[in-house]
């Protein structure tokens, strides 16, 4: 909110001073009127499997080892289930035939709202064109129990993200390890 509050201090429309309210929620033009609202950037987020194996990726610059499920910015005029679908196919050429929404976490950095899905696609071989730096399908044994430590390394087996995030809790239900992805 901050973060906001800090790059709207003029309004948008006519330059006019902004004042918040409500909490800091709405920020009011006093000079045109115009109301003003935090911006939150819907995301999804995506563990994509073939019914078998999962599809993690690497992104340019991550550590060795690091892999994470895939994830993407909702464009305007798109649902959520079409990102899913267009982002998978971007990154990896892999194609999704369905997906449902287990369970969301928003991301203030600075204003993210990452929905998490479970995608089933074809058992496609994923190539990468940039964004990613590697993608491939593994099994639960490559993924591995061991690798599920709370610290999130395994001396030789993958590296995952931190279990607070969305990211690791999609690749534990995936897994059969993790518990419900949205608290109750
Ligand atoms: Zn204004």
């Amino acid at each position: 909110m901050l973060h906001w509050h800090a790059r709207n201090r003029h309004c948008g429309v006519c330059g006019g001073v902004v004042a918040f309210d409500r909490g800091g929620f709405v920020g009011h033009c006093a000079q045109c009127g115009n109301d003003h609202y935090p911006r939150v950037d819907p995301a999804v987020i995506v563990a994509v499997s073939d019914g078998e194996r999962l599809l993690p990726g690497r992104q340019p610059g991550w550590p060795p080892r690091r892999w994470s499920v895939l994830a993407g910015f909702v464009e305007p005029g798109e649902a959520p289930e079409q990102t899913v679908v267009r982002e998978v196919h971007e990154e990896t050429r892999v194609r999704v035939q369905s997906c449902r929404y287990p369970g969301g976490q928003p991301l203030p950095f600075p204003g993210a709202l990452m929905l998490g899905f479970e995608a089933l696609a074809h058992a496609d071989d994923p190539r990468v064109d940039g964004e990613l730096e590697e993608a491939r399908w593994f099994t639960r044994e490559e993924i591995g129990l061991p690798a599920l430590r709370r610290d999130g390394s395994e001396p030789d087996g993958i590296l995952l993200a931190p279990p607070i995030s969305i990211a690791r809790a999609l690749i534990e239900h995936w897994h059969g390890t993790g518990a419900a992805l949205t608290p109750a």
